[in-house]
């Protein structure tokens, strides 16, 4: 089951619409404009829509993004507020929407150090669901430690989770982009596959909701959080062939965070990604021809004509990134 992020401009129900026409099965959206605490009420109408949508296509396990101004595990009462407020009003309008996982990143300590912060965002959590009763999963993301955020170890989601009072209502999403960053080798088959038994043993894969796929800039334990393309970062195919192959993860929602926008070929660049996942998913070998034809077909480093980035910027294509 594939997905990925993408823009809710011009309306909830575009996002579905055009995960459809990517050939995805699924979607991840934010639910409001991410960058402002602000949320306006849902409106009946765009919630009718929305579900009349989903359930058209099928699309079963839909996925939401919490916005990142949300922090709680942070020792500013004020913030910590706002967020609780925040994160709570998202879980409701994910359960208005019919989506059954909201990830969020958990927050930053803010140098109080990391025992400190997993006891604000535990303490946090059991607020939040003892404020709201949606069904949505609160769905807590590896991260990739960038500068003080937490949930960068299994060992903290598992602690977390450890804490909180309703467990069944919290679950996981690992960010192969994060845990790379985070110091876990996804470099071949076989470190990926003993990353997956360490998260595994320390969570649980019946913890595991969602997954997102997504190939790194930076290098193994960089603590950076910057995304590539499916093959064309640091990570490499043989750990995304791992995951897709993967049979406990075959129903559980796989979604791409790479950047938007036109590929070289003139497909989207999610349908780029797309293909290869496919094409590794039916068993190609990462050094097939096909794949590696997938790849050479679609250069990164090919400059785009200044005609094809003119016309993307003005369909919003290049700003789209999750
Ligand atoms: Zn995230
Ligand atoms: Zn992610």
């Amino acid at each position: 089951m594939f997905g990925s992020h993408l823009s809710i401009a011009g309306g909830m129900e575009r996002a579905l619409l055009e995960a459809k026409s990517l050939g995805l099965d699924t979607v991840q959206v934010f639910t409001r404009n991410q960058q402002q605490w602000r949320i306006p009420p849902l409106e009946p109408t765009n919630v009718q829509l929305f579900r009349h949508h989903a359930a058209q296509l099928h699309f079963e396990k839909l996925v939401a993004h919490d916005s990142y101004l949300i922090n709680m595990a942070t020792g500013d009462r004020a913030l910590r507020q706002k967020s609780l407020d925040a994160i709570t009003s998202e879980l409701d309008r994910c359960d208005a929407l019919g989506i059954f996982a909201l990830v969020t990143h958990g927050g930053s300590h803010g140098g109080d150090g990391e025992s400190v912060g997993l006891a604000r965002l535990i303490k946090s959590i059991n607020a939040v669901l003892d404020r709201t009763s949606a069904r949505t999963l609160m769905c807590l993301e590896t991260t990739a430690g960038q500068g003080a955020s937490l949930n960068y170890r299994f060992e903290h989601i598992r602690d977390v989770m450890a804490g909180v009072r309703n467990a069944s209502r919290v679950a996981v999403c690992l960010d192969t982009a994060h845990v790379f960053a985070a110091g876990y080798d996804l470099r071949t088959a076989e470190s990926t596959a003993a990353v997956l038994e360490e998260f595994n043993r320390v969570i649980g894969f019946d913890h595991l909701a969602t997954l997102h796929l997504n190939d790194s800039l930076k290098p193994l334990g960089s603590r950076v959080d910057r995304h590539a393309h499916i093959g064309h970062g640091t990570i490499g195919l043989e750990a995304f062939a791992t995951i897709v192959q993967h049979s406990q993860f075959l129903s559980i929602p796989k979604i791409l965070e790479t950047p938007k926008g036109e590929a070289p070929d003139g497909r989207p660049w999610d349908t780029v990604n797309l293909q290869i996942l496919r094409l590794l998913m039916a068993g190609h070998k990462p050094t097939s021809r096909s794949v590696q034809k997938a790849l050479a077909d679609n250069p990164v480093d090919k400059p785009r004509s200044a005609g094809d980035s003119k016309r993307a910027a003005a369909k919003g294509e290049i700003a789209a990134e999750a």
